[in-house]
């Protein structure tokens, strides 16, 4: 099957996160046929993480994820694209990373073992759960892949991700002073944060806030005793300083509820490849056991979680060359 065939079948069976089990199988029958030796690893009752190999202990890793974000939409294709969902992020990847394994095999070189996680849209469970498989202890590079039209990421940003919740006093709304407002302080908090200049690092660029959820109140003439904004914080830095200003804006007007956080990470810099710092976040950092990781993938970020989700055939063809010569140069 040639490259954009294996990327169109790959993105004809959904996988939105929680639902990947059926393109997991898919995988490891095509590359058992191919010779592959594949375990699914159980990370839930019907997921699978993926695990092929051609010898007992590879050196250098390719990996991304199988699940994609919702809605499924099915691929479609031009002379130049091929677009749906899955098409950069990452059944494109995949794709890819398949053809170039299997170049490399024909070239002789077999020291090179592929993963295919799930979960890594949601809470990235697929990649804790890896974290502690034992081939992790030989391996010693991992190159993951993500859409950074075929850059080398040298540097992801982290992404900490809180509630702020506020809580106050119903009453009739006629008579506020009989009650206290959860909404009002609320919006004093956000309006804090908002002002708030987090810090800016060289390497890895701004601190950036996006207050992506609002909820709370009961009706018009109520005076509102709950309310709550959720909070995505793409870090720069490490969680600590972050966590503690936020901590200190709130100031005891509401709680913070942590949902969850990833630390940015810096990746391994190869000579003659174009590199850059991308703004989001991967499976990389739960995968700490998987040796010097490195990210690189066709397709742009921008496109990816879109309806408009696509890649560029050129794209995958130059994607499958820059893994075969990747690989090549970390092992030797
Ligand atoms: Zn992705």
């Amino acid at each position: 099957m040639n490259l954009f065939d294996l990327t169109k079948s790959l993105m004809s069976i959904p996988s939105v996160s929680g639902d990947e089990e059926a393109v997991g199988f898919y995988l490891r029958d095509h590359l058992q046929s191919l010779g592959w030796t594949v375990e699914l690893q159980a990370v839930s009752e019907n997921q699978n993480n993926v695990i092929a190999t051609l010898n007992d202990t590879p050196r250098v890793w390719l990996s991304t994820h199988m699940d994609t974000v919702p809605p499924f939409i099915p691929p479609t294709e031009d002379d130049e694209k091929i677009y749906g969902r899955g098409a950069c992020d990452a059944k494109g990847i995949i794709a890819a990373q398949i053809m170039a394994a299997e170049q490399l095999r024909k070239e002789g070189i077999t020291d090179v073992g592929l993963l295919y996680n799930v979960e890594e849209e949601r809470s990235s469970t697929g990649a804790k759960v890896v974290n502690n498989h034992p081939l992790a202890a030989k391996c010693e590079y991992m190159i993951n892949g993500e859409p950074t039209d075929n850059d080398l990421a040298i540097g992801s940003k982290g992404t900490f991700r809180l509630n702020i919740k506020t809580s106050g006093k119903a009453a009739h709304s006629a008579y506020p002073e009989e009650g206290d407002s959860a909404i009002e302080k609320l919006l004093d908090i956000l309006e804090d944060i908002r002002h708030t200049k987090f810090p800016h690092d060289d390497f890895f660029g701004e601190t950036t806030v996006n207050i992506g959820t609002i909820d709370g109140g009961t009706a018009l003439n109520v005076i509102p005793p709950k309310a709550e904004a959720g909070l995505a914080i793409r870090l720069t830095t490490k969680r600590a300083p972050i966590e503690e200003a936020v901590r200190s804006l709130v100031r005891g007007r509401g709680d913070l509820e942590i949902l969850s956080c990833s630390e940015p990470v810096r990746m391994l810099q190869v000579d003659g490849f174009k590199q850059k710092v991308v703004r989001f976040t991967t499976d990389i950092p739960h995968m700490p056991n998987w040796g010097t990781p490195l990210l690189l993938g066709p397709g742009s970020i921008l496109v990816a979680h879109t309806k408009d989700e696509f890649v560029l055939k050129k794209d995958l063809e130059t994607a499958v060359q820059l893994y075969v010569d990747l690989v090549k140069k970390l092992l030797n």
